[in-house]
């Protein structure tokens, strides 16, 4: 699928990259999105119709009055285009930029290619606005749900796909639910959860504002036959972290933060892509590694203590305020006055 948009993307900056300067205009930019559609769904055929009957480059009155690309709508609809300013929806109506007395100046064809290569959407999840986030995180919670692939599916209640402010710019990504989040489909609402909102709050922030998350979405128990048990948890196995961690680093792709605590060993393990004990991990910095998609841009990760392992060993708290407190530093955040 990379190649595929990479391929795509390719196509794109050589389709730019043969126009003249003064002609990368809103519809011509329209014209390279049917390009790339077409491309995309092997109808050249289609392309040459279409770029017959496309409107000149200095007639955006013509772009503004065509009727939308159905190729490139659906294209936009399966989260794939690479640029989706560009796309029939957000053509502008407004006159020619020759005949606005303070149009901007014109955008350089290298200045648009650079642009164009920052907006390339390697991950199908790769979105722009707060709505299309919340779709396409929707739509992975949905398929969580469905999900039966690995023996976890079997035995939950409720899976737990997660929960937040799309645009989150800080994520908290624990190991996996327990009971209660089992029992209610929300993550971190037990008692370790209440910690971590506390946690939240010294930060300066609310529930609402970050994202929270586990790596494995449903329920590991140590006795799956009888899931109303307490004190069945257990942390996910390797396998299991293996098969469920595309759902959160897709989730990951869509809310593109600039931060991720990982809460525990576990998480921090698998985010970090490292054995070293949480000990050996903790206080600094590192940065986000996926198996599954490419990140546009580095997330730093920190790791510190699962709320769960503070209620139990509360003398580990200070370490872990200085662990936010390194996030906060970064983020600019103050703790509340109480
Ligand atoms: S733990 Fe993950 S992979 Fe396993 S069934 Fe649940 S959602 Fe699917």
């Amino acid at each position: 699928m990379k190649d595929d948009v990479r391929a795509l993307a390719a196509e794109f900056k050589a389709f730019l990259s043969s126009r003249e300067e003064d002609d990368l205009t809103p519809a011509a930019c329209h014209q390279a999105a049917a390009h790339v559609s077409a491309a995309a769904q092997g109808h050249e055929g289609q392309l040459a119709g279409r770029q017959a009957a496309a409107p000149r480059s200095d007639d955006n009155h013509g772009a503004a009055s065509q009727p939308q690309d159905h190729l490139t709508i659906e294209f936009v609809r399966a989260g794939k285009h690479p640029f989706h300013t560009v796309s029939a929806a957000s053509v502008p109506t407004a006159a020619p930029a020759a005949s606005q007395p303070h149009a901007a100046p014109a955008v350089s064809a290298a200045q648009t290619q650079e642009k164009a290569a920052s907006q390339d959407a390697l991950t199908p999840q790769s979105t722009d606005t707060m709505q299309d986030k919340q779709a396409a995180l929707n739509q992975i919670a949905e398929e969580i749900k469905a999900c039966r692939r690995c023996p976890l599916g079997q035995t939950r209640l409720n899976a737990v796909p997660g929960e937040g402010n799309p645009s989150a710019e800080l994520m908290f990504i624990g190991e996996g639910p327990g009971f209660d989040e089992d029992h209610k489909g929300r993550p971190f609402i037990g008692r370790a959860g209440q910690l971590l909102d506390k946690m939240i709050a010294a930060m300066g922030l609310k529930r609402e504002q970050v994202f929270i998350g586990n790596i494995a979405k449903c329920h590991p128990m140590v006795n799956p036959a009888d899931p109303e048990a307490r004190g069945n948890d257990r942390a996910p196995n390797a396998g299991e972290i293996a098969v469920c961690r595309k759902y959160i680093e897709r989730q990951i792709a869509v809310i593109s933060p600039k931060y991720i605590v990982a809460l525990g060993g576990v998480a921090a393990k698998a985010l970090i892509s490292d054995t070293k004990s949480l000990g050996a991990l903790r206080g600094k910095f590192h940065l986000l590694h996926l198996d599954t998609v490419e990140l546009k841009t580095p997330v730093k990760i920190i790791a510190t203590y699962h709320p769960a392992a503070l209620l139990r060993n509360p003398g580990w708290k200070k370490d872990a305020w200085a662990d936010l407190q390194m996030v906060m530093a970064e983020m600019g955040l103050k703790r509340p006055q109480a």
